[in-house]
């Protein structure tokens, strides 16, 4: 077989578009866009301003929400740290317990460990065995006191789709706020957030084919929150997150999005062929798991378990030709196990064993030919191996 390099870790980032460093060049190479847009006392600077909030319309177009919601942070980290500890301290007269997923992103998770820190009380819910939580044990959750429930839409690890529609009816019924980490949906699934009664949505354009540092959250009726600050200084985004914008970033963002939009139905079809093809050729082997739902789910990650294979022998034995995680990118430098399959009551076997494969708009048929055929033989050789 000619040697390949094949890498299925789109879920931790994909390559960035052509057409993404296209605007990138473009907007560099310009001389009228390069001021900073806050310099408003010049036309450069109103030219730079105008592309901006060009982008952020384009972006609010896109998920049918208020351009004035949407505020530009780093990513989804900071927009998570975002809604989790300033919303939390803001409202904390109103009610000092959140209700998470124990499943959730480290930038959620570790925000709510803070937050017990400082006195508020979380509920972490557990998953069932196919990663879904349930609605009516997050409905008795809340109480009088609950402030703000932050569940994610698509997880990273499993591509598990928890139904965020069902959630914010409970939440709007019971008058409490409800944020949404959308950093694996955004731009893969429909998000209509004037029809969802969502209160915070976070998003990274790096997950959708953008550049790394850019993303935003949006705050519904934001001006009327009156939300402390996440970044002081010269008073940016309302006041809310000082520091000059990033135009090129923010028009990158833009770009990608519409792409992700334009080619909504034909990368979540090419998601469900490159599955299918490689499971199929994991036919040829026994012994596999798929962990998290196959129904609720996205395509393009796939979860699953080699019986009598780790997930570090496999992923070292796979390095040089075909790049699989074991699980979020932010965990997998410590080759530990899952935390969100152990929430999931994965155990043993199944849990050291298993890989993430992810894959997207760039990944051919032959590449997952490739990749499907590396694992079986990986597989068969270290079980071997094992077994001697
Ligand atoms: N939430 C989820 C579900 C993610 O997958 C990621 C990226 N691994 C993040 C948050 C953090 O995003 P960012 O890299 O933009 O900080």
């Amino acid at each position: 077989m000619p040697y390949k390099k094949i890498y299925l870790d789109y879920a931790a980032t994909p390559p960035v578009a052509p057409e993404v460093i296209e605007t990138l060049i473009t907007h560099f190479r310009a001389t009228d866009s390069f001021a900073n847009p806050s310099s408003i006392q010049h036309g450069f600077g109103e030219t730079a301003q105008s592309l901006v909030e060009n982008a952020r319309q384009q972006i609010a177009t896109h998920l049918n929400c208020n351009a004035k919601d949407l505020i530009f942070t780093s990513g989804a980290t900071e927009a998570n740290n975002f809604v989790l500890k300033n919303v939390a301290t803001r409202f904390k007269e109103f009610g000092q317990h959140l209700i998470t997923s124990a499943t959730e992103h480290k930038s959620v998770l570790d925000c709510c460990r803070f937050l017990e820190t400082q006195g508020f009380q979380v509920t972490y819910l557990k998953p069932d065995n196919s990663g879904l939580i349930n609605l009516e044990e997050l409905a008795d959750s809340i109480t009088e006191n609950t402030l703000l429930v932050s569940i994610m839409h698509v997880n990273n690890e499993t591509g598990v789709i928890q139904p965020i529609e069902k959630i914010a009816e409970i939440t709007q019924q019971r008058g409490v706020l409800f944020h949404v980490d959308a950093s694996q949906s955004v731009g893969k699934l429909e998000i209509n957030l004037a029809k969802i009664p969502i209160s915070f949505l976070s998003f990274s354009a790096h997950k959708f084919y953008g550049v790394k540092g850019i993303g935003g959250v949006f705050a519904r009726n934001c001006a009327k929150l009156k939300l402390p600050p996440l970044i002081h200084g010269g008073g940016q985004e309302n006041g809310l997150r000082s520091g000059t914008l990033p135009t090129h970033q923010i028009l990158a963002m833009a770009t990608a999005l519409e792409l992700a939009y334009q080619n909504q139905t034909n990368d979540y079809q090419h998601a469900i062929t490159l599955k299918q093809r490689l499971l199929s050729h994991l036919q040829e082997l026994e012994g596999i798991t798929l962990n998290g739902s196959q129904t609720a789910t996205l395509p393009n990650i796939v979860n699953l378990s080699f019986e009598g294979v780790s997930a570090d022998s496999l992923i070292i034995a796979l390095r040089d030709d075909v790049a699989i995680a074991s699980g979020s990118a932010c965990n997998s430098g410590a080759m530990e196990a899952s935390y969100v399959l152990r929430a999931m009551g994965i155990e043993g076997e199944q849990l050291y064993g298993a890989v993430r494969l992810s894959f997207g708009r760039y990944t051919t048929l032959e590449d997952m030919d490739y990749a499907a055929q590396r694992l079986c033989e990986e597989v068969t050789r270290l079980r071997q191996f094992t077994k001697n």
